[in-house]
Parts: structure tokens; C-alpha cells; sequence
């Protein structure tokens, strides 16, 4: 594996790599080229590269390195793109690594191009004749955005592996549990008319108080029926978050739409939460004559869970000394769950630095990383 450069160069040239994910398509670089540098890196290897790209998106792949064959095996994963960055609020260059001080600055450090380069360099003495199980690495496209590249890897069935360690930033504590994201719009149309007169119009803007009158007693019953100890929130969440209806005080409002985020726990369907609030929500406007238009903003992330008595679960928690925890960010996890794998989530970065100005990760984080991975990979795939 003579091509593999040295870590700090890796890391280096990753963080050198633009690789911005957004909705926002001026700002939306694409991550092939972070994908085309790890390949490069592995060619002489004994990893055999398959690039996946993602239709109709040119600029986006997702990479599969896989080195030895047969069932089981270990999939090292991170999304290779990054948030976009607060331009001028940078103390240091967002695309040149800066280390100084214990910390290596730069955009994608910590959330999680590092993670990526750590892998690396855990597998870099791996030998192919070592391996009872095969050693994967999986690098994404589009994480922060629509996890295109994580519905990619479910449609087309790969990877397969027995256990999965996404490397998000998690303080090198293992965790396997987060809650899923949803995020609806609610758009009611009524009938504009003179205010001096309700009888000329039909408000949009009235029927929208019954209707999250109705959302928040949903939430109460929600909350009343699912907790999960140990989440910092205990219980799924629901926020009104934006609401927009009419123009005029003068004038019955017509249209009038509401945006809210829900979080729900590991157990909780999203497409079964849609059906429910819009059955609900349809139920208190009948015979209104109201007009309810639904629309998911995105297309939603799953909770996941992975069982505390999972092996890469028990085998995270015994390497690094602490229980494995919840968290409040969602990840690939769900999707690489819905491939069969047990994931834990495990990064050497803090979430408290991620998709803020001079993000960083601790330099005295990487040698207890790559010592962390080389004893799963020796666990899981080398003793098999
Ligand atoms: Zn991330």
C-alpha cells in the first residue's frame, strides 16, 4: 500500500479538497474529487475500488473500497462532503489545515474528512492474507444535505457487511442510538374577502390556529406514549417552526402555511407519523370548506437504534471504556442499518466544533483513533 501518504498529509490534502454540500446550488461543490483522491490513494492497494455515482449529480459518487471477500466483515464509513462555512468568520484558511496549539484547523476536520484518513492509515498494514472477513471503507456523498448517497447505497444493495462504524464526530465515545428528522409543510387555502364581513371570506389563518391546536395535543400524546431514557430529551420533539398567512389586517386570509420539525425515537416509522398527522389535520378541517396541501421539505431521516447487546456494540464499549450513548444528530446509520449492518457511531472529532468558524479536531485524538480501529479491524475481520 505504497501510495497511502503519511496521515497528516492525508488529512491535509482532504481538508485542501472543497467539498461543500448545500441546497443552495451556488454554494454545492459535489464530493467527486474527494472521491477520486481517496481512490487515487488506494490504487496500488490491495483494496478493490468501486466508484458509485449518483444519478443525474455529475459531481457525486459515493466510494466502496473493499479489501478481502466472504460474508461479515467491517465497513468504516464517512461522508466525504461539509457544511458550507461562515465566510470571513474564520480565524484560519477553512482549506488549509493549521495545526497549531493540539488542533488541526480546517473545514471538515472534525465533521469528518479526518475519520476518512484514519482508516487509512489503520488499514495500512493489513496484509490480504490476514483477513477472515472483509475490511471495507465507505466514503459518501451528500451527508448534510439529502443523503443521496446513503439512498444510493441502499438501492443498489451494497455494501454488505456485518458491522459498521460511522466515524461522526462523537468524542471517541460509541453511540447507537439517534432520533430520525422530519421536516412538513401544512399550506391551507380559504377564501380572501372583506374583513368588515366574515361571511365574505373563509380565514386560512383561523383554521390554521385549530389546526396546530390539533399538532400540539398530537405531540402530547406522542410524548405521553414514547420515551427513551436515554436520550438528553427523553421524548420525540415537535416545533412550529415558521409560519407564514395573509397580507392585510383588512383582508380574510386566504393562505396561510405553517413549517414544523419533528424528531422522533428509534421505533417511530416516519411515513406512519406522516399518514398520522395528516389524517388528523384533515379530520378537524372537514366541512370547514379549508383546502390542506401537505409537503415533506425533505425526505426525512430514521431513527436508528443498534441493541446494547450487539457485538460491535459490546466490542466499542470494552475499547474505549465508556457506554455506549444516544445522540440528538442523525446520521447514515439507518441506511447502512436497512443493509443489514449493526452500526455504532464512533469519531474521533466533538460535535460541539462541527459546522462552526475554526472547526477542529484534537491532534491527540488520532494516535488512540487509529489504535481504536486497528483493533476492531484485527477483531472483526482478522480473528473473524
Ligand atoms: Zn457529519
Amino acid at each position: 500500500m505504497s501510495r497511502i501518504p503519511a496521515l497528516l498529509d492525508m488529512i491535509s490534502d482532504l481538508i485542501a479538497t472543497p467539498s461543500v454540500s448545500s441546497v443552495n446550488p451556488e454554494l454545492a461543490q459535489g464530493n467527486l474529487t474527494v472521491i477520486e483522491l481517496l481512490a487515487n490513494w488506494l490504487e496500488d492497494s490491495d483494496f478493490d475500488i468501486e466508484i458509485m455515482h449518483l444519478p443525474g449529480e455529475p459531481a457525486k459518487a459515493n466510494l466502496i473500497a473493499t479489501f478481502g471477500r466472504g460474508k461479515g466483515g467491517l465497513v468504516l464509513a464517512g461522508h466525504t462532503d461539509t457544511v458550507p462555512y461562515d465566510e470571513g468568520k474564520w480565524r484560519y484558511d477553512p482549506f488549509r489545515l493549521t495545526n497549531t496549539g493540539n488542533r488541526l484547523y480546517g473545514l471538515g476536520t472534525s465533521d469528518m474528512k479526518s475519520f476518512l484518513a484514519l482508516a487509512l492509515e489503520a488499514a495500512r498494514e493489513v496484509q490480504a492474507g490476514d483477513l477472515r472477513e472483509p475490511l471495507i471503507l465507505l466514503a459518501t456523498a451528500d451527508e448534510e444535505t439529502s443523503m443521496s448517497g446513503a439512498r444510493a447505497l441502499v438501492e443498489h444493495n451494497r455494501p454488505q457487511a456485518g458491522h459498521a462504524v460511522i466515524g461522526e464526530p462523537t468524542g471517541l465515545r460509541p453511540v447507537r442510538m439517534h432520533k430520525g428528522i422530519l421536516m412538513e409543510a401544512i399550506h391551507l387555502t380559504g377564501q380572501s374577502g372583506h374583513s368588515s364581513d366574515p361571511a365574505l371570506g373563509n380565514s386560512a389563518l383561523e383554521a390554521m390556529h385549530t389546526v396546530i391546536g390539533t399538532l400540539l395535543d398530537w405531540r402530547k400524546e406522542l410524548q405521553a406514549r414514547h420515551q427513551s431514557p436515554l436520550f438528553a430529551v427523553p421524548v420525540p420533539t415537535l416545533n412550529l417552526g415558521h409560519i407564514h398567512g395573509g397580507d392585510n389586517p383588512n383582508r380574510i386570509c386566504a393562505s396561510c402555511e405553517l413549517h414544523f420539525d419533528l424528531r422522533p425515537l428509534p421505533g417511530m416509522a416516519l411515513q406512519e407519523l406522516r399518514d398520522e398527522f395528516r389524517h388528523r389535520v384533515l379530520d378537524v378541517l372537514q366541512d370547514t370548506g379549508i383546502d390542506a396541501v401537505f409537503k415533506s421539505l425533505f425526505e426525512g431521516i430514521p431513527a436508528m437504534e443498534t441493541p446494547a447487546n450487539a457485538r460491535i456494540v459490546q466490542l466499542a464499549e470494552k475499547l474505549t471504556g465508556y457506554s455506549a450513548e444516544a445522540v440528538a444528530f442523525g446520521t447514515e446509520a439507518p441506511y447502512l442499518g436497512r443493509l443489514g449492518m449493526e452500526t455504532v457511531i464512533l469519531g474521533p472529532g466533538d460535535i460541539a466544533q462541527a459546522h462552526q468558524p475554526d472547526e477542529y479536531i484534537r491532534l491527540d485524538r488520532l494516535a488512540p483513533t487509529v489504535d481504536l480501529l486497528k483493533s476492531l479491524i484485527d477483531t472483526v475481520c482478522i480473528k473473524g
